[in-house]
């Protein structure tokens, strides 16, 4: 605005001096001659002597010169409105990008009054602009923490430096965590001119940190047990404490499931860090069902075997072929399979099928077991998802094992449904397009 009225008020006297001047050329040119009437020649003859000739021809220069400078100061004030207006344009360009930005910034002046606060931060304080815009930090914010966290930084003159505390917002944000981080705002020489408060909302992050050291603590544990039967098993065979053969053989067929178990938790961890980075990659080939149906049956075999668990073939007369990766549909279905051995009781028995419907292969897995309530039938597929109920939690797991599954169909355009009744037992069906081929039983 002041800039406005400057450059009105300059404009105005320049046009004034232009209108000024034109009269005074008029006459300086009667006076010196360049005239041609005669009331000329008799104003030049009446003036000469008094030497207004001169004067008039400096007045006549400073005026040209007056107006040298007045040109100069409206083109430079020309400049300065164009500059401000890129200014002005600027300023508006970064406050929409604060505002836009999903964590909360406050920029005071040195003596912690606000300048400027983004509209994340009016909705956690839930004020308007007005109400923050040059008030004290500290009246606004009504936070001792971070007041204190404040002054502090204020007395340790780190002003280059960024610090920050972590701290909630019992009130107005319960149960969210936030971390609030301080900054010096510079004028060009160095000189702190105000501060800039950044409030991020890290309690996502929070969570993901508890839920990856749990897992991590229960991923070493799920290492653990099978290596230590594993060692404890050699170390008895090695120094002849078995010497009874049958004792031997089942010494050797645990260490042979245990190292199988530890293998299939290995590959189970690699297939879900590679999904969740998006680097697994899916070699699709023709797979003979018939084949791919025997090595499932043979991977949970073993762990049926120890509880008396009969695993019932259901089978077609012609296999078909489906079209995926081997290796990833076999390991989803090892899975569902091994879960129905580890949550049925013993002496129960399981019924795996294979069968085909509208260009699907279908596989259908139903158990008698201990069933999943529906509240967990909701999160069984969601990833370190494990019931509750004692009788599934007293058994080794990672909560890995649904989630891969489920995300290895998906990536093969196939579907996991499950129909279970606590008690009663479970039943998925798990649905792979299916290839051209059929093989004969
Ligand atoms: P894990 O078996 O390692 O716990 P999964 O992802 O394989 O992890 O399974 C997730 C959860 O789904 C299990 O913890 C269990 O609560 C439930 N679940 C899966 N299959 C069965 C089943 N056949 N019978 C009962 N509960 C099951």
């Amino acid at each position: 605005m002041i800039s406005f009225i400057t450059f009105a008020a300059i404009t105005f006297v320049y046009y004034g001096l232009t209108l000024a001047l034109k009269p005074l050329e008029k006459l300086k040119q009667n006076i010196t001659g360049t005239g041609s009437t005669d009331s000329t020649e008799t104003i030049k003859n009446s003036v000469k002597d008094a030497g207004i000739s001169t004067f008039l021809d400096d007045f006549q220069h400073s005026l040209i010169q007056f107006k040298e400078k007045l040109d100069k100061i409206e083109i430079d004030n020309r400049e300065l409105a164009s500059k401000l207006g890129v200014i002005t344009f600027e300023k508006n360009q970064t406050i929409k990008i604060l505002d836009s930005m999903n964590f909360g910034i406050i920029i005071t002046d040195i003596q912690n009054n606000v300048n400027h606060c983004n509209d994340y931060m009016l909705n956690l304080l839930n004020k308007k602009k007005a109400d923050m815009m040059d008030h004290p930090l500290g009246k606004i914010l009504k936070h001792d923490e971070i007041t204190s966290f404040i002054s502090q930084q204020e007395t340790q003159e780190q002003t280059s430096m960024v610090n920050h505390i972590e701290t909630t917002f019992p009130e107005l944000a319960p149960g969210e965590k936030y971390k609030i981080s301080l900054s010096y705002i510079a004028d060009g020489e160095g000189a702190p001119i105000g501060k800039m408060i950044l409030f991020n909302n890290i309690t996502g992050e929070k969570s993901t940190a508890k839920a990856m050291q749990e897992f991590i603590a229960h991923l070493s544990h799920e290492l653990l047990t099978p290596l230590t039967t594993i060692k404890s098993y050699s170390e008895m065979l090695m120094d002849g404490e078995v010497d009874d053969s049958e004792a031997q053989k089942e010494f050797y067929n645990t260490i042979n499931g245990e190292t199988d178990r530890l293998a299939h938790l290995i590959k189970n961890i690699l297939n879900m860090s590679r999904i969740e980075v998006g680097s697994l990659i899916i070699k699709k080939e023709l797979v003979r069902t018939d084949l791919f149906y025997e090595d499932c049956i043979t991977a949970v075999e073993g762990a049926a075997q120890k509880k008396n668990i009969v695993i019932e073939r259901d089978l077609p007369d012609n296999f078909p072929a489906l079209v995926g990766d081997k290796e990833l549909l076999k390991g989803a279905i090892i899975n569902i399979l091994g879960n129905a051995v580890k949550y049925s009781p013993e002496e129960s028995h399981i019924t795996f099928s294979i069968s085909e419907k509208d260009k699907m292969v279908i596989f259908d897995i139903t158990d008698t077991g201990h069933g999943i309530s529906e509240e967990d039938c909701s999160h069984i597929f969601d990833k370190f998802y494990r019931s509750s109920n004692p009788k599934i939690a007293e058994q080794q797991g990672t909560g890995l094992g649904l989630s891969i599954a489920s995300e290895i169909v998906q990536l093969h355009h196939g579907k996991i449904e499950v129909k279970s009744e606590l008690l009663k037992g479970t039943h998925f069906t798990v649905r792979i397009p299916k290839g051209e081929h059929y093989i004969g039983k």
